[in-house]
């Protein structure tokens, strides 16, 4: 399953899932709202709708082919309403909490909320799904209790004579740390874009991986200033000797966070350049004064490589305390997403 909820983690879905469209037996997305959007995008593949609904939205299920994941008992009732009404056979797939203590049944309620489902014969269980809390992590002993959680789980499916088709617990994390406990659908995000850092345990053999995505701007400003001259909102730096400084047309609006100010560096001609003052909403301010040639409308990576220099996601995302996936979901709609290959 290519997780592909938030915008593909601000990759672009719909551009995404074409691309993955002959790969992927699934896509995951959070909302039924992200599923209509790739339905009305012409994507036929099975959408599964990790966040389950909201009261009102079966409907919408229906019409367009989605598959919710379901937590709560009402949302059994709604569904199979309005299945009936619409005489059709509705899929979804079960989720239940080993662990994670998120959303899913709790593995204690699991054996009532199963024998409770038996009047709802226009729903089908397709899939019994769970989520692992620290698949990333060397200590593997939660995840093998949530492991052995899962496999009761389905054993009281069993019982109950439901045989889920599709039986999945692992993100990124799960796939790569436990390779014995896939099930038969794994839901990739983090990986599959290319981010191993914040996604995996630190062992040597990491996934193979490449990001997919870079961030690119120009100098839209360039000028030399005095030592003393202070730059941007709250005056927060000024240069203590003659400098060059570019201005990019790029801000926290755009997604560079707002932490950013005096915290981080672009490329430009194959040099790093520190950012100097605030990260204001649409600009941003980047000293350049040794890198010599630097001119009027040159590229800037913000995140990607140039020549030897490389800014990754994982990079930016300690610079500001957070994980790569925050970063990417971040970059707003504003930045124009150009797709090769
Ligand atoms: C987002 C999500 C995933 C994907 O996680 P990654 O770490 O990006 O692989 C998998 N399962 C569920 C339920 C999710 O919400």
């Amino acid at each position: 399953m290519a997780v592909i909820k938030a915008n593909a983690y601000g990759h672009g879905a719909v551009k995404c899932a074409r691309a993955l469209e002959p790969d992927a037996d699934w896509f995951g997305v959070a909302l039924i709202e992200e599923g209509v959007e790739l339905r009305r995008a012409g994507i036929t593949r099975p959408i599964l709708c990790l966040g389950g609904f909201w009261h009102g939205q079966a409907e919408t299920i229906i019409a367009h082919n989605l598959t919710p994941v379901i937590f709560r008992f009402d949302q059994i009732e709604e569904l199979h309403a309005q299945a009936k009404q619409a005489s059709r056979k509705v899929n979804y797939h079960l989720k239940v909490d080993t662990g994670m203590g998120r959303l899913g049944v709790p593995f204690a309620e699991l054996p009532a909320f199963v024998r409770a489902l038996h009047p709802f014969t226009n729903l089908r269980l397709d899939g019994l799904m769970t989520h692992f809390a620290e698949a990333e992590s060397l200590d593997a002993e939660f995840t093998e209790l949530q492991i052995g959680c899962f496999q009761q789980s389905l054993d009281i499916l069993r019982e109950a004579g439901l045989a889920p088709v599709w039986r999945h617990l692992s993100n990124s994390a799960g796939i790569h740390s436990q390779a014995t406990a896939l099930g038969n659908l794994a839901r990739t995000g983090a990986a599959m874009y290319g981010f191993t850092r914040d996604v995996i345990a630190p062992v040597p053999e990491a996934f193979d991986v490449k990001p997919v995505l870079s961030l690119h701007s120009r100098i839209v400003y360039l000028k030399t200033v005095a030592a003393g001259t202070s730059l941007g909102y709250g005056r927060t730096f000024t240069t203590t000797s003659e400098s060059r400084i570019a201005t990019l047309p790029i801000g926290y609006a755009d997604g560079l966070h707002r932490a950013h100010s005096n915290n981080g560096h672009v490329i430009v001609r194959g040099h790093f350049a520190p950012i100097v003052g605030r990260v204001s909403m649409d600009l941003t301010m980047v000293e350049v004064t040794n890198i010599s040639e630097v001119q009027l409308g040159d590229e800037v990576i913000l995140l990607g490589k140039q020549g030897d220099l490389r800014i990754s996601a994982e990079n930016l995302a300690e610079q500001i305390n957070t994980i790569s996936y925050e970063v990417a979901c971040h970059l707003s709609a504003r930045v124009p997403r150009m797709y090769f290959g």
